[in-house]
């Protein structure tokens, strides 16, 4: 035998030595004896039979019976029982990074092992951990941070992440069993996987798949696999009582009149009509919906204009003040229990936490424990979330859909749903992402009401009436159906399958051609795909860098022309989010309400960073370098407190820098000479033309009139700016055209950030700039003539060669 199997089966052994130590120890029984008593451990023989003669299987159960923390375990604890220990390796996927990372440290929790601590900075394929013990078992990995150790047999890690290793290993050597999580949800990460691990399986004869749900649906996946097996976990929850607004209000005392009031003028009449009214409580009088609709229309009718009401009421400040009164009443009147809130997004959860922060009973520190939960929220906020309240103070957490499935809170008995979840969809004829609060599914909606009923029976309530519900779709649509699938599509290119279309067509329900056409169209035209849909050398490195193909492309570009550190910052920015806040006073207003004006304060605070530049990526520049500058000088508090600066935000895109800065030196696109590398960095022109280079084709030209500007995107559309975009504030910009990274629906089209550009720029960079492997060589410029033909062609080609000479001195 091999020495490397002998030391593999000392190991087995030492590791089965540590695992009984573990279970015969007082604290390894006690969490044997919680684990006993999960449903899945009913099924635990089942299960592992039926692994064993199977290579896939499909796994449903109610959220909660111990899917996700006790299936691999148990597959690693045979393993490890059997004398095989070393020789597994299990990878689970999960869809957010947040739960791959709760579940890791709960799994090595319930082993009795510590998870690794991360010392190292994530390579390109590889993992460059190390930790203290060699004993680490259980670890994950997500995006851009992970914690394994040397001898890890359990990795949690995103579906993302399984996806790229298969890039680089496309037989996923080493790997014993392969659990995708979450399935239900339907993510495009997850349909991806599964056409991928499909593909792979007759290859791999000993790799096994398992998959988990959480609904009732494994027909769906096991008929996708051949008709493989089902197991379903019969779950056991308290019930829960769900109320549905027809209740809510009697609770408490809302009183609703005609609904026909509800239009877009007349929400901002209500909401000032309640504002007026709020000193005098409980006396609440709001014109709204439902009631003489319940009385008269018919069931069809009366849901579509519930519907159409309630999709222009439910978010905003109406909605909030009768969360208030929910809350208000499960405090007073109810017993001890921690209440659970589900909002659309971010946006809400923050407005609603200052709204309640400011009530004499829920914003009492000594009696409410106010805490979020949303999907960008730091680890050490995430821990406070499991955490037992002391007595007498009653948890509160608000919530995006985060915490409809993949995280549990044990301690909920209060489910508050208001029925709505920010989702993405993608107008494939018009080539525009969405992102629109909308109705959640009848399987959203059960989640949401179990959640309620984990230690003891609960109550849900749904803050919109019964037959809405009735009227919600059944499941939601994937999300292979409503993004864009540029990302996607490059992908695929990389795992060498042949044709686009072709891969995509297997999938469980495959995507319109039309939306596979405009992401190829979109790889072709910034150069990552030939005209024969083959990767290009830029194409080839856009795939080895975990962002969007546009911030890679900005990445390589700022690389390629020693301009290096202004770029990173705004690629991390992008990727982050945006570090300028909009407090306070965009409390006045419904979001985004007006185009100008609408966030004076944080407007002007952001302005003081443009500098009359015309961008809002220059100014992130800007605010980053104070904020180090800020930093050497121990003020970074008072920084960000007076320019609107979320000090959070900052600090992750710091540590983003380091890490893309890390992945580009790997891969060979920088060098070690840091300064060598932003040789050109203060050549403001070549930043605006590398920005140009990455967020093509997002342009909008200019159009002056009289006493206005509009802005018009390549497809003749029209769009407006975000009210906080710093070029909002300004009369004119001297710019012919505006890039920007992405344009979203919300009521109108809207671009956020955008940088002014001049036809030069734009004919130098916009396009399929073939920049070879070679960094430092712009091999050829591709004229965009198209954009020419509408100016003047002698004076741009002027401007041009005045751009290039300046360029070329510097
Ligand atoms: P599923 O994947 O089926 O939804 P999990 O495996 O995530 O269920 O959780 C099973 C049980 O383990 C939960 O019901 C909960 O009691 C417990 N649990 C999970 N995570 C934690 C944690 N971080 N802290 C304490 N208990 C937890
Ligand atoms: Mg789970």
């Amino acid at each position: 035998r091999s020495v490397m199997e002998r030391v593999l089966q000392r190991r087995s052994l030492r590791m089965r030595n540590m695992q009984r130590a573990w279970r015969e120890s007082p604290e390894g029984r006690k969490m044997m004896d919680f684990r006993k008593s999960l449903p899945a451990f009913q099924e635990k023989e089942r299960l592992l039979q039926a692994i064993a003669r199977n290579q896939v299987i499909v796994i449903s159960g109610e959220t909660g019976c111990g899917k996700t923390t006790q299936l691999p375990q148990y597959i690693l604890e045979s393993e490890i029982e059997s004398g095989r220990g070393a020789f597994c390796s299990i990878i689970c996927t999960q869809p957010r990074r947040i739960s791959a990372m709760a579940v890791a440290e709960r799994v090595s929790a319930e082993r009795g092992e510590p998870l690794g601590e991360a010392v190292g900075i994530l390579s390109l394929n590889t993992l460059t951990y190390c930790t203290h013990k060699d004993s680490v078992n259980v670890g994950y990995k997500v995006r851009l941070e992970g914690v394994k150790g040397k001898n890890t047999h359990l990795l949690f890690c995103t579906s993302g992440i399984l996806l790229r290793r298969l890039l680089s290993d496309r037989n996923l050597n080493g790997i014993t069993h392969v659990f995708v999580d979450e399935i239900h949800e339907r993510g495009m990460n997850e349909d991806f996987l599964l056409i991928v691990l499909k593909d792979l399986l007759p290859r791999r004869q000993d790799l096994r798949l398992i998959l988990m749900s959480a609904t009732l649906n494994a027909e769906l996946f096991s008929s996708y696999y051949g008709g493989a097996p089902t197991i379903h976990i019969p779950g056991f929850t308290y019930p829960v009582r769900a109320q549905f607004l027809e209740d809510v209000l009697e609770l408490t005392g809302y009183k609703l009149t005609s609904f026909n009031q509800v239009d877009d003028y007349g929400q901002e009449k209500m909401w000032k009509t309640q504002k007026q009214l709020a000193p005098r409580k409980r006396k609440n009088q709001i014109t709204t919906l439902v009631e003489d609709a319940l009385n008269n229309s018919s069931f069809d009718n009366y849901c579509s204009r519930v519907r159409d009401a309630l999709a222009r009421w439910m978010p905003d400040c109406i909605g909030f003040n009768l969360i208030e009164a929910v809350l208000c009443h499960i405090c007073r009147k109810e017993r001890q229990g921690a209440v659970l809130v589900f909002m659309t997004g971010w946006e809400d959860i923050s407005c609603l936490r200052d709204q309640l922060k400011a009530h004499p009973l829920l914003g009492d520190p000594n009696r409410i424990l106010l805490l979020t939960c949303h999907g960008s929220m730091a680890t050490s906020e995430q821990k406070l979330i499991f955490e037992k309240p002391p007595p007498n103070v009653r948890k509160i957490v608000l919530a995006t859909n985060m915490a409809e499935a993949s995280i549990t809170i044990n301690d909920v008995v209060f489910v508050v749903d208001c029925g709505k979840a920010k989702e993405t969809s993608y107008d494939a004829l018009n080539n525009t992402p969405c992102l629109l609060p909308s109705w959640i599914s009848k399987a959203s909606a059960r989640q949401r009401k179990g959640r309620a009923g984990r230690v003891q029976p609960g109550e849900c309530y749904h803050l919109y009436p019964r037959c809405v519900y009735e009227a919600f779709a059944e499941y939601q649509l994937p999300e292979l159906l409503r993004t864009p699938l540029n990302s996607l599509c490059l992908q695929i290119k990389s795992l060498q399958v042949g044709s686009i279309g072709e891969f995509l067509s297997a999938a469980l329900q495959p995507p319109k051609p039309l939306a596979v056409q405009n992401a190829i169209d979109f790889l072709k035209m910034i150069g990552a795909l030939d005209e024969k849909e083959n990767l290009t050398d830029l194409g080839k490195y856009l795939t080895m860098l975990p962002v969007d193909p546009k911030l890679g492309k900005m990445l390589i570009m700022g690389a390629i022309f020693r301009c290096f550190g202004p770029i990173l910052t705004i690629v991390s920015g992008l990727s982050v989010r945006d570090p300028f806040l909009l407090p306070q006073d965009k409390k006045d207003f419904p979001a985004y309400k007006s185009a100008f004006g609408a966030f004076p304060l944080a407007g002007a605070a952001k302005s003081r960073f443009s500098a009359k530049d015309y961008s809002d990526h220059m100014a992130l520049v800007r605010a980053y370098e104070g904020w180090k500058e800020a930093e050497r000088e121990g003020s970074t508090y008072e920084y960000c407190w007076r320019n609107f600066l979320s000090a959070q935000t900052l600090q992750a895109i710091h540590s983003l820098r380091k890490q893309f800065n890390f992945i580009l030196k790997d891969a060979g696109l920088i060098e070690e000479d840091t300064n060598n590398n932003n040789k050109l960095s203060h050549n403001q022109a070549l930043v605006r033309a590398i920005i140009c280079s990455g967020l093509y084709p997002g342009i909008a030209s200019v159009v002056h009139r009289e006493t206005s500007m509009s802005f018009k995107t390549m497809d003749d559309g029209q769009v407006s700016l975000y009210a906080n975009s710093v070029n909002a504030r300004y009369e004119t910009i001297p710019y012919p055209w505006l890039v920007f990274g992405e344009k979203v629906k919300v009521n109108s089209v809207f671009i956020r950030d955008s940088t002014g550009v001049s036809d030069s720029i734009l004919i130098l960079f916009g396009g399929a700039l073939a920049c070879g492997a070679q960094a430092g060589h712009l091999k050829m410029l591709n004229g965009y003539i198209d954009f020419f033909m509408d100016h003047n062609l002698a004076e741009c080609l002027l401007k041009l060669k005045e751009e290039l000479d300046k360029l070329l001195q510097k």
